[in-house]
């Protein structure tokens, strides 16, 4: 009697540990959104595993012994899935190479399985980034329009539409340096272009001019030395807003930077100029352009940061007939079809032309 009570406990032991020591993959599933990627490995138990990654292969080494339930269907990108038993190994082999590879567990909570996921993309590039910085905000109004409309209103609305026309319409990742009527110091902006790692940065805004007729929309890049004196002058407006929230940005433009800059910027500087192009193209067809479209100003905005980027003044608050259109629906659904059809023939150049 004695015997079988510990001949039962051992087999219960045995069941137990073998519960412990291995757990079984039920089932692969796969996801696609554009160009990511996605396998999920639903498992019986919660595992833990390390992961190699090679071009077309990874390998996923498991702590414990691992039973597959199910092979996967047939896949477009993977060719085969191997385990090895003994070693706990199980190898995804793919056809084409993979990148920008991530690989993470979800342990069992609610759900019946726990999960690994593997993200990845058949492309080396990853999606494009657009920062979108919507002018001024806050305690910063920017310029006063006619009928006392506000600059940082208009640059909010069409930095909110053009995120959304960009993200429904292409591949393209959209972060907006401000979502609501915040205040932002200007250095701020171009941390966040930074901390994306942005791929272009878009600056909006609508202009003020003493003489009432000036009309049309405006494109700047950055340069040390203001195109004319109305670029010069409207580069410190927009400055102006740092000063606002008390950040001098005097030790960021000595002369020593501005060399540094000038050398270190020449490449993206280019690039800038023609994504300006790019988006003059565009805008020629419907739009008013003011008279030489192009000008180089010292932007604040544009200064600390070694991305194309490119400031839009999309009219002048000052004229009567801009005013009207920088408040209208239309001129924004205008202004922005044109910059994404812009920023789309900017990509392709520049996926053509670069490395
Ligand atoms: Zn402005």
């Amino acid at each position: 009697m004695k015997v079988s009570i510990k001949f039962v406990f051992y087999i219960i032991f045995l069941l137990f540990s073998n519960e412990l020591i291995s757990a079984e993959i039920v089932n692969f599933r796969f996801g696609s959104n554009s160009d990511l990627k996605r396998i999920v490995l639903d498992i019986s138990e919660d595992v833990t595993f390390n992961n190699k990654v090679s071009k077309k292969k990874i390998e996923i080494n498991f702590d414990k012994k691992i039973f597959l339930k199910k092979r996967p269907k047939k896949n477009i990108s993977l060719e085969n899935v191997i385990l090895n038993e003994s070693s706990k190994k199980l190898t995804l082999n793919f056809k084409h190479t993979i990148h920008n590879t991530n690989i993470y567990l979800l342990k069992k909570k609610k759900n019946k399985y726990s999960r690994i996921v593997i993200d990845y993309s058949r492309n080396t590039q990853k999606k494009r980034i657009i920062v979108i910085d919507p002018g001024h905000g806050g305690k910063d109004s920017g310029a006063v329009g006619i009928r006392k409309k506000l600059e940082k209103n208009i640059t909010l609305a069409v930095g909110l539409l053009l995120k959304k026309k960009i993200e429904d319409n292409s591949n393209f990742k959209v972060i907006l340096t401000r979502k609501t009527d915040i205040f932002l110091k200007l250095r701020d902006r171009t941390k966040i272009a930074k901390k994306h790692n942005a791929d272009i940065f878009i600056s909006l805004h609508a202009d003020y001019n003493r003489n009432k007729r000036t009309r049309g929309i405006s494109l700047y890049t950055l340069s040390e030395n203001a195109s004319d004196k109305e670029a010069a002058a409207l580069a410190r407006r927009e400055n102006k807003a740092d000063f606002l929230g008390n950040v001098d940005l005097s030790d960021e433009t000595s002369e020593v930077t501005n060399i540094l800059i000038d050398l270190t910027k020449r490449e993206t500087l280019n690039q800038s100029s023609h994504l300006v192009n790019f988006l003059i193209k565009e805008f020629k067809n419907d739009m008013n352009l003011l008279q030489r479209t192009h000008r180089f100003a010292g932007f604040a905005v544009l200064k600390s940061l070694d991305i194309p980027s490119v400031l839009i003044e999309m009219g002048y608050l000052s004229n009567l007939k801009d005013s009207k259109l920088l408040n209208d629906k239309n001129y924004h659904n205008k202004i922005c079809d044109d910059i994404l059809k812009a920023v789309k023939k900017y990509f392709k150049w520049k996926d053509k032309n670069t490395i």
